[in-house]
């Protein structure tokens, strides 16, 4: 039995070999982890990477952090963890299709926000001008900085001592490509977008911040809402919406996944390193679905992003973090001993960084009411 379990591994990683496109990341081949370690008997090193990231603290309390809407503004608001898997599932989708490591891509996304902190991009703004001159802060480093330092679960290494692969991905804006980089790490920064973009667009509609009269403006609202009136005449304004935004999600997969088969082809991509070594953006969606999803990027941007409640919500959040920042900063003696510990290794600010960047939202106000309310419990 044992003989026959040890196997499975192994035979995952010829079935790798012989299924997937010969450009596809091989888990069999990974360049391995930063402490060598032997590899699990029934899941491949990828799948391993995975599974350690769902299990890890970081991951859960993607629950409870913003994506546009802070949590307690309502039940059905995309949150940190069901955007992280919505473009997973995306990100799935796509690899399969064009035979790439679907465990990586999976991986990588899964991955891919841990190092967000409170509030959004406005928690990640306070932090970075909080940190000016401390050494900054940018949530995807921050992603790295979790799973190769601050993970704290095993006793053989710091961080979850992830494959080279999945942490060569998650390193988002790359200036040049290193090594361990594939095609299945473009895939997952393209599937994030196209998860955001569709289900930031799903949010705003429900919010009502959004209003379909205003979306006329952008051609992929146009063409969508125009085919369902065409196929379903009296169609509900909810159930149009919904489809609508199912459709234009559809849509950019297709696209993306055709377009990136026409460039493999035509830039004679046949393997790994080809992959590597091309200059050229083999993943990519159309010149026409780029433009179109760019207009609708503008538009979210200008009628969502900026929209007086989103603003007011986060800025909200921001000014919560600046201050505690502030008390913990005057005095560290409040803080929990191992933040205190590990401010003298790293310096208190980046103590303090890292524990405001690991706070949910939900924590960070309770904590604000902590430090600052009279007649609360300390
Ligand atoms: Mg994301």
């Amino acid at each position: 039995m044992k003989g026959c379990v040890m196997r499975v591994r192994v035979r995952l990683e010829e079935l790798e070999n012989k299924s997937l496109a010969p450009y596809a990341a091989k888990s069999g081949q990974s360049l391995g982890r930063k402490y060598p370690e032997k590899e699990h008997d029934f899941r491949t090193a990828f799948q391993r990477d995975r599974d350690r990231i769902v299990h890890c603290t970081a991951f859960r309390r993607l629950e409870y952090k913003t994506q546009v809407f802070v949590n307690h503004e309502g039940d059905h608001y995309r949150t940190r963890l069901t955007h992280t898997l919505e473009a997973a599932q995306i990100g799935r989708t796509i690899a399969r299709c064009l035979g790439l490591n679907e465990d990586l891509s999976e991986t990588i996304i899964l991955a891919h926000d841990l190092g967000h902190g409170p509030f959004g991009h406005a928690g990640e703004d306070a932090l970075g001008d909080l940190m000016e001159s401390h050494g900054g802060f940018e949530h995807n480093e921050q992603s790295l900085r979790i799973v190769e330092v601050l993970e704290d679960s095993y006793q053989e290494f710091p961080g979850l001592n992830l494959t080279l692969e999945t942490r060569v991905g998650m390193q988002k804006h790359l200036k040049e490509k290193v090594e361990g980089y594939h095609l299945e790490s473009r895939i997952a920064d393209l599937c994030d977008e196209i998860a955001y973009d569709c289900h930031d667009l799903d949010d705003g509609l429900r919010s009502g911040l959004l209003k379909p009269a205003e979306l006329a403006q952008t051609d992929f609202w146009n063409e969508t809402s125009d085919y369902i009136l065409g196929k379903y005449s009296n169609i509900r304004d909810a159930q149009l919406n919904r489809l609508a935004v199912r459709l234009i999600t559809n849509r950019m997969v297709s696209d993306l996944m055709s377009e990136t088969r026409l460039n493999l082809k035509k830039y004679k991509i046949q393997t790994a390193d080809d992959f590597f070594n091309t200059p050229h953006p083999v993943a990519s969606f159309s010149p026409k679905i780029q433009k179109r999803k760019e207009e609708l990027e503008e538009f979210l941007k200008h009628y969502l992003y900026q929209h007086p409640r989103v603003i007011r919500m986060t800025h909200k959040g921001k000014r919560f973090l600046r201050e505690i920042f502030r008390v913990y900063e005057e005095c560290p003696a409040q803080l929990p001993s191992h933040v205190q510990a590990r401010g003298k290794q790293e310096g208190i600010h980046r103590a303090i960084c890292d524990y405001i960047a690991g706070m949910t939202d939900r924590f960070a106000l309770e904590e604000y009411k902590k430090l600052f309310e009279p007649f609360e419990r300390v």
